[in-house]
């Protein structure tokens, strides 16, 4: 059941457009979702005050509804789209409140400023990335100029209207038939400017300097994590607030080491003798090299694991692990010893077997045998 258009927007039915536009004001402004993020009753409220405002500003759907209630304005009528809604909204508020970063039409005027974010691009090493530092940076940005003090005058100067733009901090340019305006380049859209501007800042009460500042970088961080140093940004104008700075880092690739979440990928390259045996050996990793047992008959693509020498979660979250990849590596020259001795390492395996690996490949392949000669001859 729809609520009355008069009891929506609390006025009376003799009310004059005045005293509507007044109250919806009122209303649209305490339910507008900005001010009400996700609240699902005040989105409600505004969309049934504006559709309320939408009829009883009209005088002539004004009209239809007196005389014949919602009725009167066919069935299913509702409030245009809300998009209309909020232009209609907008339109009723120009020049006195501005939503959403919308550019106010006035010159901004000498008023306190909050200085601009910066950003800074961080290069750190695989192993500083893992377990963090304290780096220091230089970068430039804006400092309150000392000559002035921050004003941006001389002594005895006076904010005057800018010459450029009058006073209205927006210049028009002609486009074609269209006339667009933008923001005064001369005083950047504050509509003063100076008369007598400082010698050392040329009247932006601040200047470019170079500065050095320390970056905590916990251990952990990886390529796409951003820092946030609040207040080492740009300084602020007329003792507007500091910008932030914040800090992109970007993590080199290893050589040896890859990393997957929090734990570290490395290939372990050990000898077929080795694997065959079984053996201990050393693997590098962050905390410096550990000892590792290599199981007997392990194969290559083995996945043997480190626990505990990975690394640190950003988070605090417990450390990760090094995860070892076995890969066999055949050598390539061999003294006539070695041969010798392959040859005769080979020759018992073909007793052993009563046939050799190659010898079951050949025949699998010509269709005499089947089944997986690989697997055959693990067993
Ligand atoms: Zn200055
Ligand atoms: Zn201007």
């Amino acid at each position: 059941m729809k609520r009355d258009y008069y009891e929506v927007l609390g006025v009376q039915r003799d009310s004059s457009p005045e005293e509507i536009k007044k109250a919806y004001r009122k209303i649209a402004l305490q339910y507008h979702p900005d001010r009400n993020q996700g609240d699902k009753e005040a989105e409600e409220r505004f969309k049934e005050a504006a559709e309320a405002y939408e009829v009883l500003s009209n005088p002539e759907k004004r009209r239809r509804y007196d005389t014949l209630g919602h009725e009167g304005l066919g069935a299913g009528f509702q409030a245009s789209d809300s998009d209309d809604i909020f232009n209609a909204f907008n339109d009723l508020f120009e020049n006195f409140f501005h939503f959403n970063g919308a550019r106010p039409n006035r010159p901004r005027g000498f008023v306190p400023e909050r200085g601009s974010d910066l950003r800074y691009d961080l290069s750190l090493k695989f192993e500083q990335a893992a377990k963090g530092l304290v780096a220091e940076i230089e970068l430039t940005r804006l400092e309150m100029c000392d000559a002035c003090g921050g004003t941006g005058m001389e002594d005895g100067a006076q904010p005057i209207a800018c010459p450029l733009c009058g006073g209205s901090g927006q210049v028009i340019q002609s486009q074609g038939f269209f006339r667009v305006a933008t923001t005064c380049p001369r005083c950047s859209g504050r509509g003063m400017i100076i008369s007598n501007p400082c010698k050392r800042c040329h009247g932006e009460a601040r200047v470019k300097e170079r500065r050095k500042v320390r970056v905590q970088v916990p251990p952990g961080a990886e390529t796409g994590f951003k820092l946030r140093l609040r207040g080492e940004g740009d300084v602020g104008l007329r003792g507007g607030p500091r910008g932030d700075l914040y800090i992109f880092l970007h993590v080199e690739p290893h050589k040896f080491f890859e990393r997957h979440g929090n734990d570290i990928v490395f290939k372990q390259p050990v000898s077929i003798v080795q694997a065959a045996l079984g053996a201990e050996v050393e693997v590098p990793t962050l905390d410096g090299p550990q000892r590792l047992r290599i199981p007997a008959g392990a194969q290559p693509g083995d996945v043997l694991r480190l626990k505990g020498h990975g690394v640190q979660d950003p988070r605090g979250y417990g450390k990760g692990d090094q995860i070892v990849i076995l890969s066999i590596f055949v050598p390539k020259k061999l003294t006539d010893r070695q041969k010798e001795l392959l040859e005769e390492f080979d020759a018992i395996e073909q007793q052993k077997d009563g046939d050799g690996f190659l010898k079951k490949i050949f025949r699998f392949l010509d269709g005499k045998e089947s089944g997986n000669p690989h697997h055959e001859d693990r067993h």
